[in-house]
């Protein structure tokens, strides 16, 4: 059993219902939730490892722009079942190679990197984006 980290953003909030019904549907387990708006400096903080990068400013002002829900997602090889059903980062590609996907789905036609949802990409990325959201939570 694993954990991982899944973010609904901002501008897919609204469809959290629905994006809920995949997780469960997918057999993975809720371990917590938070619905959180993150300050820019939180922000930069979650997204430290982009400081530096042509993208980095909008990707924080996109991540702000709303409040965002946080998931402790647990089950088999937890990481990576997630971003198989995330889907591609760029929404039009994730519309191309994985139409079911979750970036698919709901992430925002005009926008490529508007892509609905996050999952962290390594146990160590979990840990630390779980301890984040998550702080006062002590799990074995
Ligand atoms: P996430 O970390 O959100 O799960 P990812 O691991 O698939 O996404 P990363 O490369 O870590 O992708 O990028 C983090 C986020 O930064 C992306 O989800 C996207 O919203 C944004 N992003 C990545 N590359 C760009 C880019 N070139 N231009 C604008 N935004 C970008």
């Amino acid at each position: 059993i694993q954990r991982t980290l899944a973010l609904i953003k901002p501008d897919a909030i609204d469809k959290s219902p629905e994006i809920e019904k995949i997780i469960l549907e997918e057999g993975f387990t809720v371990v917590d939730r938070r619905r959180v708006r993150l300050t820019r400096a939180e922000a930069e903080e979650f997204y430290g490892e982009h400081r530096g990068k042509s993208f980095y400013n909008s990707l924080v002002d996109y991540i702000t722009s709303g409040e965002v829900l946080a998931f402790i997602l647990a089950g088999d090889d937890a990481i990576n079942h997630w971003r198989r059903v995330l889907g591609p980062t760029q929404v039009s590609r994730a519309r191309h190679e994985a139409p079911g996907s979750i970036r698919a789905r709901f992430g925002n036609s005009n926008n490529d990197f508007h892509n609905a949802a996050h999952g962290s990409d390594s146990v160590n990325s979990a840990q630390r984006e779980i301890r984040f959201f998550f702080p006062d939570l002590t799990l074995e």
